[in-house]
């Protein structure tokens, strides 16, 4: 909003107590010990001071006034506002028999990260910790790289056929993540824990299979997904279903006020349908969106509809997996440059002809030109003599 020329008032209500941060380096560089926490700060202490921010942190919104334009706090301050964006984005999911156990842990929050690091922190003189991780998905396949390369024993549970299924596809899937059988990571798939055991009063000593097979652990690392955080909008009056629900504008169906990042639902028009995206580029891009187009409304300017291919990418060992567009898992894949067998490949993903999605694994370059294909909707032929023209000699 201060880029875009706003020089009014501005409060940033934040559960955390913590300015802002980037979350992909939890998992990675933050989780290994290459980086501090300063490091990743969203901006220096000058920049933030600069932009003439009022800060109530470690204090979470509660409730939401719609008619009388107000915010309620956890801390029983309320807020009268104009304009209101949502973005409270989403929160680790637990499973539904999880003890609170030393040793388990569940990664969103710094302080989860800093916790998780110092549990797989090398000891110098006893063994590595056993590190078991619950749920193949992106985050969950982080952790058991940054753990593997720092010495741990790593076991991965996973109840899907393939790893990363949901973002990539049974088969691209397998193929992306053949990095963690190469550096030692036990990956057991279409197993379900049924339980978790503990080693002495309140502290896990491991899990047990649905076959009865108990799998020890040091420390447990629940990566089963997220939701979002809208439990804090019920009875406001906002539509909720599965994220708070806005136009093509990420207008929440009331006027000046907004959402954005994994907290949203909006249309889509590139798809011509609803979505949330959970990636760290749409956070971003829906961030600047959702600013603009409320300071639009405020003035009675035009605003602009956010429609974008999504994109992420995941860091595992040496691997860096990109992913442009959205894929339901029913696609038909061809494999367009390079191979799995290499360790470095880009895939496109067809669906009724058309081309709707691409995949990287450690090839950026080749990857890259794919988004402009799938956002003009290209047939798959025109993608694959594109693709060929990326493999020919030069
Ligand atoms: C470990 C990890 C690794 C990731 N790695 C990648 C990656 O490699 N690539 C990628 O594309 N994406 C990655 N992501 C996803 C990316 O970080 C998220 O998409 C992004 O953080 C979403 O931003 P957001 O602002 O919408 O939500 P968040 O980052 O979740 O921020 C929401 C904030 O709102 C606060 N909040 C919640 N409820 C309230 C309330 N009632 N009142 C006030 N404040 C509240 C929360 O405490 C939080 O600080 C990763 C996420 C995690 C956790």
């Amino acid at each position: 909003m201060r880029t875009d020329g706003f020089s009014g008032r501005i409060t940033i209500v934040g559960a955390e107590d913590r300015h802002p941060y980037d979350r992909p380096p939890l998992s990675k560089k933050l989780l290994s010990g290459e980086w501090e926490p300063e490091r990743i700060s969203l901006r220096k202490p000058d920049d933030l001071a600069l932009l003439n921010i009022e800060w109530v942190l470690g204090s979470p919104a509660a409730s939401l006034d719609l008619e009388a334009r107000t915010l309620a706090l956890a801390s029983g301050r309320t807020i009268l506002f104009e304009g209101l964006i949502i973005a409270t984005g989403s929160a680790a999911r637990r499973l539904p028999n999880q003890p609170n156990w030393q040793g388990i842990h569940l990664l969103r929050t710094m302080d989860d990260a800093l916790a998780l690091r110092a549990a797989i922190e090398p000891s110098a003189d006893g063994p590595s910790p056993k590190v078991v991780v619950i749920g193949a998905g992106f985050i969950g396949l982080e952790v058991a790289a940054t753990a593997r390369s720092r010495g741990c024993s790593v076991t991965v549970l996973e109840g899907a056929e393939a790893p990363m299924m949901r973002g990539l596809g049974v088969e691209m899937g397998r193929a992306a993540s053949l990095v963690h059988g190469d550096n030692g990571v036990d990956m057991r798939l279409g197993v379900s824990v049924a339980s978790f055991f503990e080693s002495s009063k309140g502290r896990i000593g491991g899990v047990e299979l649905s076959t009865g097979e108990r799998i020890e652990a040091d420390v447990v690392v629940v990566g089963v997904g997220a939701a979002p955080v809208t439990s804090w909008l019920e009875g406001s009056g906002l539509e909720l279903r599965d994220g708070v629900v806005c136009d093509h504008f990420l207008n929440a169906g009331s006027p000046l006020v907004y959402a954005a990042g994994d907290v949203c639902r909006w249309t889509n028009d590139l798809y011509g349908r609803a979505m949330r995206v959970e990636h760290w580029t749409t956070a971003s891009e829906q961030g600047a969106a959702a600013a603009r187009n409320l300071l639009a409304e405020a003035a009675g300017e035009e605003r602009v509809a956010y429609s974008a291919v999504p994109f992420f990418w995941s860091d595992q060992f040496t691997a860096r997996i990109q992913f442009l567009g959205r894929a339901e898992g029913d696609e038909i894949v061809h494999v367009v440059v390079g191979s799995p067998a290499e360790r470095g490949f880009v895939a496109v993903y067809e669906r009724a002809g058309v081309l709707v999605a691409a995949l990287g694994v450690s090839r950026p370059r080749q990857l890259m030109p794919f988004r402009s294909l799938i956002a003009s909707r290209v047939s798959i032929e025109e993608a694959l003599d594109f693709a060929a023209s990326l493999n020919a000699p030069s």
